[in-house]
């Protein structure tokens, strides 16, 4: 790359984060812009992404809600969303010809309901620009030597002037040290959005069972969520449980994942509000217990929270004040025992990575090491499901890839 005519801003990754950098890089055309991506293929979780259909953002338009949907990286992003925010992905994706449509969560998919509209539509605006991609190229060092940057790939070094640090999340520390060889402070990297283990569980049989209306707490901590919570065949899922493992993601990697939760399926109603409503029952309802409807419960999982009283063939009548108050007590405070975690396979994403401290996020451009910018999940920024994690790849890749191929940096 040396003897080319143009200086070279070389990406590292071909993911979302890294594509999108590239693209916005070449726009202006001051620079060469070659992605380096170490598998053989770009854009792979934009494919596997949503179940197959890329939930590419969220439709919230609000930068001050927007953050909160980030445990990691909340302040620095006000910024970032400053410059490219939800309604510039649309209106990006919309100007290529690729319209997003609004799930009823929120959750925005293109049309097509295929990832590979996304990725079609991102590689055509790439080779519009004329970004040059190498694929099966690992870096595994970065030299700075005379203002210029050298880059060990497997079985050549090469040269760039600018460098765009877009390698996504990686699970283990070690895998960072060609950036911590940078002096370059890393995050301890651990899981986010995973799913809770349970051994023996009360509700074995009620797989694929949904809590509409469900709050979760860690018990001895602050974290407590409410939404949906999903019965799988492991433990539990939904909603609920996908956000509190992203909010807790640092406390539960510190237990080993191993912790009591405290479920209450009437959320909000605290147990005084639940053990009211049971004893209205008792008073005026001549079935049997388990052939009420109880507020928003499924049939089933009534039915469970009775047998765990043995009031299933009881008539309300014969209901003990005892019985209503356990009742009420383990539909409001039921503690479960949490044992490990499994993937979430719809999303999953890594916490930790590229200390925010040492990158201005006007340009996401490191402090001291000047032309290493840095875009996507290599930083130490992860949204909760529903599109927040792309959303993060496209800002930063945007801003990375505007601010490296600026001539020199102003701001
Ligand atoms: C199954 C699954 C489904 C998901 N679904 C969604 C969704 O629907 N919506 C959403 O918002 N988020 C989703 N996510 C999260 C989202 O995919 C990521 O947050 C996003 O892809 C991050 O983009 P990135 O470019 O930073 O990293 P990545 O997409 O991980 O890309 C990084 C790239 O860098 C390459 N690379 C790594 N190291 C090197 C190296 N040393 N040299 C060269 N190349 C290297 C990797 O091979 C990879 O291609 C999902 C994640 C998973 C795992």
């Amino acid at each position: 790359m040396k003897s080319q005519l143009k200086p070279t801003i070389a990406v590292i990754g071909g993911g979302a984060a890294g594509v999108f950098a590239a693209i916005h890089a070449s726009y202006n055309g001051r620079y060469k812009v070659v992605v380096f991506e170490r598998s053989s293929k770009l854009l792979s979780k934009v494919k596997v992404s949503g179940g197959g259909r890329c939930n590419v953002t969220h439709a919230c338009f609000n930068n001050g809600v927007l953050v909160t949907n980030y445990p990691r990286g909340q302040r620095e992003l006000a910024g970032t969303f400053s410059q490219f925010t939800t309604s510039d992905t649309v209106r990006w994706f919309e100007n290529r010809g690729v319209h997003l449509k609004t799930e009823s969560d929120g959750r925005m998919f293109p049309s097509s309901n295929n990832s590979e509209t996304i990725i079609e539509c991102l590689l055509r605006e790439a080779e519009k620009c004329g970004v040059h991609f190498f694929l099966q190229h690992t870096l595994s060092n970065i030299f700075c030597i005379n203002d210029k940057f050298h880059l060990k790939f497997n079985a050549a070094t090469l040269e760039a002037d600018k460098i765009i640090v877009a390698v996504g999340g990686y699970p283990q520390l070690s895998q960072y040290a060609w950036l911590q060889n940078l002096d370059i402070e890393i995050i301890r990297p651990v899981p986010s959005l995973f799913t809770f283990n349970i051994k023996n569980s009360v509700f074995k049989g009620l797989e694929g069972v949904v809590m509409e209306q469900a709050s979760v707490k860690i018990q001895n901590s602050n974290f407590i969520m409410e939404g949906p919570v999903l019965i799988t065949h492991w433990g539990l899922s939904g909603p609920a449980v996908l956000k509190l493992s992203a909010f807790a993601a640092l406390w539960l990697a510190d237990v080993n994942y191993t912790f009591n939760i405290i479920l209450n399926v009437m959320a909000p109603n605290k147990q005084d509000v639940v053990r009211q409503m049971l004893l209205n029952l008792k008073l005026t309802e001549s079935k049997k217990v388990a052939n009420t409807k109880f507020a928003n419960l499924s049939s089933s999982i009534w039915l469970r929270y009775c047998t765990m009283v043995n009031a299933e063939d009881k008539y309300w009548s014969d209901i003990s004040n005892q019985t209503i108050n356990k009742l009420a007590e383990l539909l409001t405070g039921f503690v479960m025992a949490i044992d490990g975690k499994s993937v979430n396979k719809e999303e999953f994403v890594t916490a930790g990575g590229v200390n925010l401290k040492q990158i201005n996020h006007k340009t996401n451009e490191h402090k001291s090491i000047k032309g290493l910018f840095f875009a996507g999940e290599v930083l130490n920024v992860d949204g909760i499901t529903g599109g927040f994690n792309f959303q993060h790849a496209w800002s930063s890749g945007y801003i990375a890839g505007i601010h490296a191929s600026m001539p020199e940096n102003p701001l």
